[in-house]
């Protein structure tokens, strides 16, 4: 997938807004959903969505969405860092698939990252099983 491809309204993350299919989520509001990621490279890695901009990458969304969602950013991460207590916590977005990107709605990581663990894989292995997502999503969700 090229920088300048159009956005598909059947994407997964689409899907997911839709209620097509499942996702664990963390926190929603009208415009943002934060939910985890199904190959977690860590425990409490999750992604962070604009629920309207129809955006593939960062190149083609709307600054005010792009502010909407970074300060959405910005908050799941604290949520998360006091949530988790990680060493450190590391923030990802890619552009086209010869970066890494492989779903083309325009989302943030946040990638938990522990000294003692090293992490997983970028969106490949097996993918974790709901009930420990859940579990790592209820406790983040009580530092919202
Ligand atoms: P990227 O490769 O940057 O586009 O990131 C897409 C992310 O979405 C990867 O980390 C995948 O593990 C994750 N992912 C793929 N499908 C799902 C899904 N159904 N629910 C949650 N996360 C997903």
């Amino acid at each position: 997938m090229s920088l300048d491809a159009q956005y598909d309204p059947d994407n997964i993350f689409a899907k997911i807004i839709r209620g097509d299919i499942p996702s664990v989520k963390i926190y929603e509001t009208d415009s943002i959903l934060a939910f985890m990621d199904v190959f977690p490279q860590s425990e409490g890695h999750c992604l962070v969505i604009h629920k309207q901009a129809t955006a593939t990458n960062l190149f083609d969304v709307d600054s005010r969405d792009l502010a909407t969602l970074m300060a959405a950013v910005q908050k799941l991460a604290r949520v998360v860092r006091d949530s988790l207590a990680p060493d450190g916590i590391r923030i990802a977005q890619f552009n086209g698939a010869p970066a890494g990107q492989t779903v083309y709605h325009l989302h943030f990581h946040i990638i938990p990252v522990y000294e003692d663990r090293d992490l997983g894989a970028h969106a490949s292995g097996r993918p974790a099983d709901t009930q420990g997502l859940e579990k790592t999503a209820a406790k983040i969700r009580t530092a919202l």
